[in-house]
Order: C-alpha cells, then sequence, then structure tokens
C-alpha cells in the first residue's frame, strides 16, 4: 500500500464537486487517511509549488489555489500514485480523456480541479508539507 497527497483546488470547492471527486477516489478503493480544509495563503503554495514558481504560469496559478478553500487528502491504497494520477487525467481539462475527472469535468489548464502528488519522492515531500503530524 501506498499514500499519495491529493488537492480538491477551490474550483471544485465553489462547483460543488467535492463529493463526485472524492467518490471516484473512493470507488475506485482508495481510502481517506487525512483531510483537511482551508484556505491556503502565498507562502504555502510556494512551498507546494516549488518546482513551478519560476515558471510564467505560476502567478495565476498562485492567485488561483490562493482564492478560495481547498481540500487536502492523504489517499492510501495500492498504487495510489498513479492510480490517482489515472484518474485524474491529463493537465488539460480540454484533452484529458473522458472518464477521467479533469476529462469529465473541467475545460480548463489551470482551474483544473485536482492535484495529486507525481512520483513517490514528491508525495513524501508533499505529506511532509501538508500533514507534518504524519511524520
Ligand atoms: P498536478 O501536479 O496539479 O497534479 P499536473 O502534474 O497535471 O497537475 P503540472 O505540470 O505539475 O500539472 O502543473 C501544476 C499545475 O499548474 C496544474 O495542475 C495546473 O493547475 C497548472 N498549470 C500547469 N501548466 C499550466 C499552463 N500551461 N497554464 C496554466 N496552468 C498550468
Amino acid at each position: 500500500s501506498e499514500r499519495t497527497l491529493v488537492l480538491l483546488k477551490p474550483d471544485a470547492v465553489r462547483r460543488g464537486l467535492i463529493g463526485e471527486i472524492l467518490g471516484r477516489y473512493e470507488a475506485k478503493g482508495l481510502a481517506v487517511a487525512a483531510m483537511w480544509f482551508g484556505t491556503i495563503d502565498g507562502d504555502k503554495a510556494d512551498a507546494h509549488y516549488a518546482e513551478h514558481v519560476e515558471r510564467d504560469f505560476y502567478p495565476p496559478l498562485r492567485a488561483f489555489v490562493t482564492s478560495g478553500p481547498m481540500a487536502a487528502l492523504v489517499l492510501e491504497g495500492d498504487s495510489a500514485i498513479e492510480v490517482v494520477r489515472l484518474l485524474n487525467g491529463a493537465t488539460n481539462g480540454v484533452v484529458a480523456a473522458p472518464g477521467t475527472i479533469r476529462g469529465d469535468l473541467s475545460l480548463s489548464n489551470r482551474e483544473n480541479l485536482v492535484h495529486g502528488s507525481d512520483s513517490a519522492e514528491s508525495a513524501a515531500r508533499e505529506i511532509a508539507l501538508w500533514f507534518p503530524e504524519l511524520g
């Protein structure tokens, strides 16, 4: 079993899609191991997106992810990191495959509803950042 960090971004909360999205992860067989709900500040966004802070797309992404509350989750299950990314679909909702969360529910490259850790190293770093108590 493996753990991954998932964010339900502010668009997911604003659109009332927390249940729809979380239900897909749960229906697949992943278990919620931790959950947090709240609005992050810019410093927290910079820490989470450390690898993107110099990118052209980062300033509007930073504004977006600090624009309202998000849910942060640790999901646990076999191959959880890969499974979440397959369920999430491609970054850009326009081209994400139908059947995926982004493919079914997003038309945006930025407001794409979810984040999932992209590797074991990222998952460990992100879980420590969002849930320091999980050690
Ligand atoms: P995530 O890491 O959030 O699961 P991802 O791995 O598909 O998504 P990354 O390339 O890591 O995407 O980019 C992180 C986030 O930055 C994306 O989820 C999206 O919200 C935003 N983003 C990425 N590329 C662009 C872009 N070209 N224009 C606008 N926003 C972008």
